[in-house]
């Protein structure tokens, strides 16, 4: 499509692509037609971002705090002001509706401009002793820092990778999703267009995993920073053991949310509907292992069927559509396996269950319920427009429920009664817990997950912390 903007590395400042590089189709997920290209970065090319990440750690390091934040701030005013271009590239290139393309980014300005002020707020401390001693802590950036963003908010994983290494005075080199790729680089340019150096922040493509073991394979990499699948976060976890960095991973999910019979059910079915269908459930922290309390199991079965039956699929350009294409025909395989499975162990498809059309990657939003505990989508994070609803026989079994998978990234609750609220806040082990909200993410709160959805806090102050060290001086 000719007024998709073109992508290239940039790396030291310098925009990079062809001079015989491999380059890869970028597909619309709506039409499944070709778009545009991005180029691989070359071995050469990554031993030359390492260099300038080297370079660019210390430039930006020793720029005052105050500069820092005019210069990201900055950068968040340029991304506000190109976020109507920026959604319309990433619509075109994920599929998910350009009112949510557009918010994202404008949130990942948000996030930017949070990071930005929040750099004057990273103290450090002096301990008491006798006069004449000094005992400080003070705070440092840790190193230049390997970030790996995910396909499904292609603006905001980026932004996450970017913001808080830029912030706390890493140099940084993202790689975003190959299959997305013009957000996070237009993200990167404004970063570039603002002031950061060009060897401070820098933008590369590949295929993934010779990427990652090129510059984790690297002494100057002291951090890595990873959004996407259990089984790889794993993997460069690993490489990033044999050398000590420090990692921050944020990964899978299968989000239980626990619906309890004194809920108010007309606003917990009119949250969750929505959320577990937003972006076409590609989300980390969808809702999807529903445990509805059996006197109102009924009821809000009946009342999600409804809302899930009344949504609108179709293109992302389209005015009326909540729901896009699935962003890959990996995706749409996923379900069809997933669905296939679940039905043949015995749950029922209330609507739903089929791929729409055979042009693009469109697939119906799908209702499952009474799923059997050894479907395999009762234990694998599905990342598609599905949610599974079975009745519940109290808190209890309910909690235990929530707590039996590996996973732990975000879970919702619906109850009236406080002093449930608060056992659920104990019991649940989850790194985010939504109570009678459909809302787990905020610029200035901590956004992570435990257990098998990874560790380490993006956004809020620990998403700076997460790329700053402690430095202990004595003086005797
Ligand atoms: P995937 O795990 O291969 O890819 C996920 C992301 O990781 C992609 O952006 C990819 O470019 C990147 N990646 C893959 N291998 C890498 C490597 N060795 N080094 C660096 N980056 C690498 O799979 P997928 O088919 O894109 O998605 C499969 C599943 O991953 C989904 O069904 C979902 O469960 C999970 N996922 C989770 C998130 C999240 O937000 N936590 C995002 C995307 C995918």
């Amino acid at each position: 499509m000719a007024d998709h903007p073109a992508c290239h590395l940039l790396i030291a400042g310098e925009a990079l692509s062809g001079e015989g590089r491999d380059t890869q189709d970028i597909v619309d997920p709506a039409t499944g037609e070709m778009i545009g290209s991005v180029p691989h970065a070359t071995a050469a090319d990554l031993d030359r971002a390492l260099e300038a990440a080297q370079r660019g750690f210390r430039t930006w390091r020793d720029t005052s705090a105050d500069q820092r934040t005019a210069i990201l701030l900055k950068a968040a005013a340029l991304i506000r002001e190109r976020a109507a271009a920026i959604g319309e590239a990433l619509t075109r290139e994920q599929g998910k509706p350009l009112k949510e393309a557009i918010g994202e980014t404008v949130y990942s300005a948000m996030l930017l401009e949070f990071y930005a002020q929040e750099i004057k707020r990273v103290y450090g401390r002096t301990l008491v002793r006798p006069a004449g001693q000094r005992v400080e802590v003070q705070y440092h950036p840790v190193g230049p820092v390997a970030g790996f963003a995910a396909w499904n908010f292609p603006s905001l994983n980026v932004m996450r990778k970017i913001g808080g290494a830029l912030a706390a005075g890493c140099s940084v080199i993202v790689k975003p999703s190959e299959e997305t790729p013009a957000a996070g680089l237009a993200l990167v340019q404004a970063c570039i267009d603002a002031g950061v150096p060009g060897d401070a922040v820098q933008c590369v493509f590949g295929v993934p995993n010779d990427v990652s073991t090129h510059l984790l394979g690297s002494p100057i990499i002291r951090k890595v920073t990873f959004t996407g699948s259990t089984q790889v976060g794993k993997h460069l976890a690993k490489l990033a053991a044999d050398d000590l960095k420090v990692a921050t991973m944020e990964l899978g999910g299968h989000a239980p949310v626990l619906v309890f019979a004194d809920a108010d059910i007309d606003r917990a079915l009119d949250t969750m509907a929505a959320n577990a269908f937003r972006n076409a459930g590609q989300v980390c922290v969808s809702p999807t292992r529903f445990l509805i309390e059996e006197p109102v199991f009924e009821q809000f079965r009946d009342g999600f069927v409804e809302r899930t039956e009344a949504l609108k699929v179709g293109n992302g350009f389209a005015k009326d559509t909540d729901m896009g294409p699935m962003a890959s025909s990996r995706g749409l395989e996923r379900m069809e396996q997933l669905i296939g499975d679940a039905r043949d162990r015995g749950a029922h498809v209330l609507t739903g269950g089929e791929r729409i059309g055979n042009q693009g990657f469109f697939h119906q939003p799908t209702v499952l319920a009474e799923v059997p505990v050894d479907a395999t989508i009762m234990n694998e994070e599905p990342f598609g427009p599905i949610a599974l609803l079975n009745p519940a026989a109290g808190e209890d079994a309910m909690i235990a429920e929530a707590n039996r998978l590996p996973y732990g990234l975000a879970a919702y609750t619906w109850t009236k009664d406080p002093a449930r609220r608060r056992r659920l806040a104990a019991e649940i082990e989850t790194g985010m817990l939504a109570i009678d909200t459909g809302s787990v993410s905020a610029a200035d709160a901590p956004f992570g997950g435990v257990k098998w959805s990874g560790y380490g806090s993006e956004d809020g102050r620990e998403g700076v912390l997460a790329c700053m060290v402690p430095k202990t001086v004595h003086e005797g």
